[in-house]
Protein backbone atom coordinates (compact mmCIF):
# COMPACT_ATOMS: atom_id res chain seq x y z
CA UNK A 1 0.00 0.00 0.00
CA UNK A 2 2.65 2.29 0.82
CA UNK A 3 6.10 2.12 -0.64
CA UNK A 4 8.76 4.84 0.01
CA UNK A 5 12.02 4.79 -1.59
CA UNK A 6 15.61 6.51 -1.17
CA UNK A 7 13.48 9.12 0.47
CA UNK A 8 16.18 12.44 1.52
CA UNK A 9 15.03 15.46 3.66
CA UNK A 10 16.68 18.40 4.64
CA UNK A 11 16.46 21.13 6.96
CA UNK A 12 19.15 24.29 5.66
CA UNK A 13 21.83 22.10 6.07
CA UNK A 14 20.68 19.07 7.85
CA UNK A 15 20.41 16.36 6.30
CA UNK A 16 17.48 14.13 8.27
CA UNK A 17 16.74 12.09 6.12
CA UNK A 18 19.48 9.78 3.75
CA UNK A 19 17.71 7.87 1.41
CA UNK A 20 15.61 5.73 3.66
CA UNK A 21 13.08 3.06 1.93
CA UNK A 22 10.29 0.97 3.75
CA UNK A 23 6.84 -0.38 2.60
CA UNK A 24 3.95 -1.29 4.33
CA UNK A 25 1.66 -3.77 3.00
CA UNK A 26 -2.06 -3.59 3.66
CA UNK A 27 -3.35 -5.09 6.49
CA UNK A 28 0.02 -4.82 8.36
CA UNK A 29 0.73 -3.26 11.11
CA UNK A 30 4.60 -1.56 10.97
CA UNK A 31 6.48 -0.16 13.49
CA UNK A 32 9.35 2.75 12.56
CA UNK A 33 11.80 2.53 16.17
CA UNK A 34 14.51 4.62 16.60
CA UNK A 35 16.40 6.99 19.10
CA UNK A 36 15.56 10.72 19.37
CA UNK A 37 16.34 12.91 16.28
CA UNK A 38 16.76 10.07 14.10
CA UNK A 39 14.49 11.03 11.60
CA UNK A 40 11.03 9.75 12.44
CA UNK A 41 8.84 12.70 12.71
CA UNK A 42 10.48 14.03 9.36
CA UNK A 43 9.48 10.86 7.72
CA UNK A 44 6.04 10.99 8.80
CA UNK A 45 5.70 14.31 8.02
CA UNK A 46 6.73 13.94 4.15
CA UNK A 47 4.25 10.72 3.89
CA UNK A 48 1.18 13.50 4.91
CA UNK A 49 2.52 15.97 2.74
CA UNK A 50 3.85 18.45 5.35
CA UNK A 51 7.29 18.51 4.77
CA UNK A 52 8.45 17.95 0.75
CA UNK A 53 11.19 16.00 0.63
CA UNK A 54 14.52 16.62 -1.04
CA UNK A 55 14.72 13.29 -3.36
CA UNK A 56 12.81 9.86 -3.58
CA UNK A 57 9.59 8.98 -3.93
CA UNK A 58 6.25 7.99 -1.58
CA UNK A 59 4.12 5.67 -3.31
CA UNK A 60 0.34 5.29 -2.06
CA UNK A 61 -1.02 2.26 -3.79
CA UNK A 62 1.19 3.15 -6.56
CA UNK A 63 0.47 6.79 -6.89
CA UNK A 64 3.01 9.32 -6.12
CA UNK A 65 2.46 11.53 -3.21
CA UNK A 66 5.39 13.28 -3.03
CA UNK A 67 4.30 17.06 -4.40
CA UNK A 68 0.33 16.47 -3.42
CA UNK A 69 -0.23 19.29 -0.70
CA UNK A 70 -1.63 17.54 2.58
CA UNK A 71 -4.99 18.29 2.37
CA UNK A 72 -5.32 16.32 -0.71
CA UNK A 73 -2.97 13.70 0.86
CA UNK A 74 -5.33 13.22 3.85
CA UNK A 75 -8.71 13.02 1.84
CA UNK A 76 -6.75 9.87 -0.30
CA UNK A 77 -7.37 8.33 3.13
CA UNK A 78 -3.79 8.67 4.54
CA UNK A 79 -4.39 9.79 8.10
CA UNK A 80 -1.47 11.40 10.66
CA UNK A 81 -2.12 11.13 14.46
CA UNK A 82 0.40 13.93 14.89
CA UNK A 83 3.31 13.92 17.93
CA UNK A 84 1.51 15.54 21.26
CA UNK A 85 -1.75 14.61 20.04
CA UNK A 86 -2.53 18.30 18.86
CA UNK A 87 -5.87 18.80 19.67
CA UNK A 88 -7.96 21.72 19.48
CA UNK A 89 -8.02 22.66 23.34
CA UNK A 90 -10.81 25.14 23.01
CA UNK A 91 -12.86 23.11 21.60
CA UNK A 92 -15.21 20.32 22.80
CA UNK A 93 -14.18 16.69 22.61
CA UNK A 94 -17.33 16.03 20.03
CA UNK A 95 -16.26 19.25 17.79
CA UNK A 96 -12.96 17.55 17.42
CA UNK A 97 -13.99 14.11 16.67
CA UNK A 98 -16.59 16.08 14.11
CA UNK A 99 -13.54 17.92 12.31
CA UNK A 100 -11.91 14.62 11.84
CA UNK A 101 -14.50 13.25 9.48
CA UNK A 102 -13.92 16.67 7.38
CA UNK A 103 -10.98 14.48 5.55
CA UNK A 104 -14.42 11.76 4.48
CA UNK A 105 -15.03 13.74 1.49
CA UNK A 106 -17.39 11.97 0.60
CA UNK A 107 -16.08 8.69 1.41
CA UNK A 108 -17.89 6.29 3.74
CA UNK A 109 -17.83 6.76 7.21
CA UNK A 110 -15.78 3.58 8.27
CA UNK A 111 -15.58 4.78 11.74
CA UNK A 112 -18.38 6.74 12.66
CA UNK A 113 -19.37 8.46 15.63
CA UNK A 114 -20.65 5.50 17.41
CA UNK A 115 -17.62 3.03 16.65
CA UNK A 116 -15.05 5.79 18.11
CA UNK A 117 -16.76 5.82 20.85
CA UNK A 118 -17.12 1.98 21.38
CA UNK A 119 -13.30 2.46 21.14
CA UNK A 120 -13.23 4.82 23.54
CA UNK A 121 -16.12 4.93 25.84
CA UNK A 122 -14.04 7.59 27.73
CA UNK A 123 -15.11 10.36 24.83
CA UNK A 124 -18.74 9.63 24.83
CA UNK A 125 -18.73 10.41 28.62
CA UNK A 126 -17.14 13.51 28.06
CA UNK A 127 -18.11 14.52 24.35
CA UNK A 128 -19.43 17.85 26.33
CA UNK A 129 -15.98 18.81 27.53
CA UNK A 130 -13.02 20.99 26.48
CA UNK A 131 -10.52 18.82 24.81
CA UNK A 132 -7.59 20.92 26.84
CA UNK A 133 -9.13 19.72 30.20
CA UNK A 134 -8.75 15.82 29.46
CA UNK A 135 -5.74 14.29 30.39
CA UNK A 136 -2.67 13.05 28.16
CA UNK A 137 -4.15 9.71 27.41
CA UNK A 138 -7.31 10.79 27.07
CA UNK A 139 -6.06 13.88 24.59
CA UNK A 140 -4.36 10.51 22.78
CA UNK A 141 -7.40 8.86 22.67
CA UNK A 142 -9.25 11.94 21.24
CA UNK A 143 -6.35 12.41 18.30
CA UNK A 144 -6.86 9.06 17.66
CA UNK A 145 -10.44 9.19 17.32
CA UNK A 146 -10.51 12.60 15.15
CA UNK A 147 -8.22 10.56 12.81
CA UNK A 148 -10.54 7.09 12.36
CA UNK A 149 -13.30 9.94 11.77
CA UNK A 150 -11.95 10.64 8.45
CA UNK A 151 -11.72 6.70 7.60
CA UNK A 152 -8.25 6.46 7.03
CA UNK A 153 -7.01 3.48 4.49
CA UNK A 154 -3.18 4.01 6.16
CA UNK A 155 -3.39 5.22 9.99
CA UNK A 156 -0.26 6.95 10.79
CA UNK A 157 0.86 7.68 14.32
CA UNK A 158 3.79 9.70 15.79
CA UNK A 159 4.52 8.55 18.92
CA UNK A 160 1.58 7.80 20.71
CA UNK A 161 3.36 6.81 23.75
CA UNK A 162 4.87 10.06 24.56
CA UNK A 163 4.08 11.15 28.18
CA UNK A 164 1.58 8.83 29.07
CA UNK A 165 1.64 6.47 32.27
CA UNK A 166 2.17 2.61 31.21
CA UNK A 167 -1.10 1.46 31.64
CA UNK A 168 -2.55 3.58 29.35
CA UNK A 169 0.25 3.34 26.84
CA UNK A 170 -0.67 -0.57 26.89
CA UNK A 171 -4.57 0.36 26.70
CA UNK A 172 -3.58 2.53 23.53
CA UNK A 173 -1.63 -0.06 22.06
CA UNK A 174 -4.16 -2.72 22.56
CA UNK A 175 -6.98 -0.60 20.76
CA UNK A 176 -4.34 -0.17 18.07
CA UNK A 177 -3.62 -4.18 17.47
CA UNK A 178 -7.82 -4.63 17.67
CA UNK A 179 -7.87 -2.09 15.11
CA UNK A 180 -5.21 -4.04 12.87
CA UNK A 181 -6.52 -7.06 13.76
CA UNK A 182 -10.17 -5.88 11.95
CA UNK A 183 -8.14 -4.24 8.71
CA UNK A 184 -6.98 -1.34 9.49
CA UNK A 185 -3.33 -0.68 8.22
CA UNK A 186 -0.98 1.29 10.50
CA UNK A 187 2.31 2.86 10.58
CA UNK A 188 3.32 3.37 14.18
CA UNK A 189 6.49 5.50 15.08
CA UNK A 190 7.81 5.05 18.66
CA UNK A 191 10.88 5.85 20.71
CA UNK A 192 8.98 3.18 23.11
CA UNK A 193 10.47 0.23 21.27
CA UNK A 194 9.34 -2.47 23.48
CA UNK A 195 6.05 -1.77 23.12
CA UNK A 196 5.88 -1.12 19.81
CA UNK A 197 7.59 -4.58 18.82
CA UNK A 198 5.20 -6.02 21.10
CA UNK A 199 1.96 -5.26 19.21
CA UNK A 200 3.34 -4.69 15.51
CA UNK A 201 4.36 -7.34 12.94
CA UNK A 202 7.45 -5.87 11.42
CA UNK A 203 9.65 -2.57 12.35
CA UNK A 204 12.44 -0.92 10.80
CA UNK A 205 14.78 0.87 12.69
CA UNK A 206 15.98 4.32 12.06
CA UNK A 207 19.11 6.06 12.90
CA UNK A 208 20.91 9.37 12.09
CA UNK A 209 18.34 9.33 8.91
CA UNK A 210 19.16 5.72 7.30
CA UNK A 211 17.98 2.31 7.89
CA UNK A 212 19.79 0.27 9.99
CA UNK A 213 17.60 -2.98 10.72
CA UNK A 214 14.53 -4.73 9.51
CA UNK A 215 12.73 -7.42 10.07
CA UNK A 216 9.79 -9.16 11.88
CA UNK A 217 9.35 -7.75 15.10
CA UNK A 218 9.44 -10.33 17.40
CA UNK A 219 12.75 -11.47 15.48
CA UNK A 220 14.14 -7.60 16.50
CA UNK A 221 12.85 -8.26 19.77
CA UNK A 222 14.89 -10.94 20.56
CA UNK A 223 17.63 -9.84 18.44
CA UNK A 224 20.62 -8.93 21.18
CA UNK A 225 22.08 -6.33 19.52
CA UNK A 226 18.92 -4.22 18.86
CA UNK A 227 18.17 -5.14 22.96
CA UNK A 228 20.94 -3.14 23.76
CA UNK A 229 20.65 -0.67 21.79
CA UNK A 230 16.98 0.29 21.78
CA UNK A 231 15.07 -1.72 24.17
CA UNK A 232 16.26 0.07 27.19
CA UNK A 233 14.71 2.85 26.23
CA UNK A 234 10.96 0.88 26.23
CA UNK A 235 12.08 -0.78 29.56
CA UNK A 236 12.81 2.72 31.51
CA UNK A 237 9.79 3.92 30.57
CA UNK A 238 7.66 1.15 31.95
P1 LIG B 1 11.95 12.87 18.07
O1 LIG B 1 11.65 11.56 18.66
O2 LIG B 1 12.77 13.74 18.96
O3 LIG B 1 10.76 13.57 17.49
P2 LIG B 1 12.66 12.04 15.41
O4 LIG B 1 13.27 10.71 15.21
O5 LIG B 1 11.22 12.18 15.12
O6 LIG B 1 12.97 12.53 16.89
P3 LIG B 1 13.04 14.28 13.67
O7 LIG B 1 12.16 15.17 14.48
O8 LIG B 1 12.55 13.79 12.38
O9 LIG B 1 13.53 13.05 14.56
O10 LIG B 1 14.44 15.05 13.46
C1 LIG B 1 15.47 14.56 12.59
C2 LIG B 1 16.60 15.59 12.56
O11 LIG B 1 16.13 16.79 11.94
C3 LIG B 1 17.12 16.01 13.93
O12 LIG B 1 18.50 16.23 13.81
C4 LIG B 1 16.38 17.29 14.23
O13 LIG B 1 17.13 18.11 15.08
C5 LIG B 1 16.26 17.89 12.84
N1 LIG B 1 15.03 18.70 12.71
C6 LIG B 1 13.77 18.27 12.89
N2 LIG B 1 12.87 19.26 12.66
C7 LIG B 1 13.61 20.36 12.30
C8 LIG B 1 13.30 21.70 11.93
N3 LIG B 1 12.04 22.10 11.86
N4 LIG B 1 14.33 22.52 11.67
C9 LIG B 1 15.63 22.12 11.72
N5 LIG B 1 16.00 20.86 12.05
C10 LIG B 1 15.01 19.98 12.33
Amino acid sequence: MLEITDLQANYSGIQALRGVSLSVRQGEMVALIGPNGAGKSTLLNCVSGQIQPAGGSIKLDGIEVIGQNSWSVSRSGLLQVPEGRQVFAEMTVLENLQLGATALRGRPAVYPLSRVIELFPILGERRAQLAGSLSGGQQQMLAIGRALMGAPRLLLLDEPSLGLAPLVVKQVFATLRQLNQEGLTILLIEQNAKQALEVTGRAYVIEQGRIVHSGPSQELANDPEIEAHYLGQGAAAE
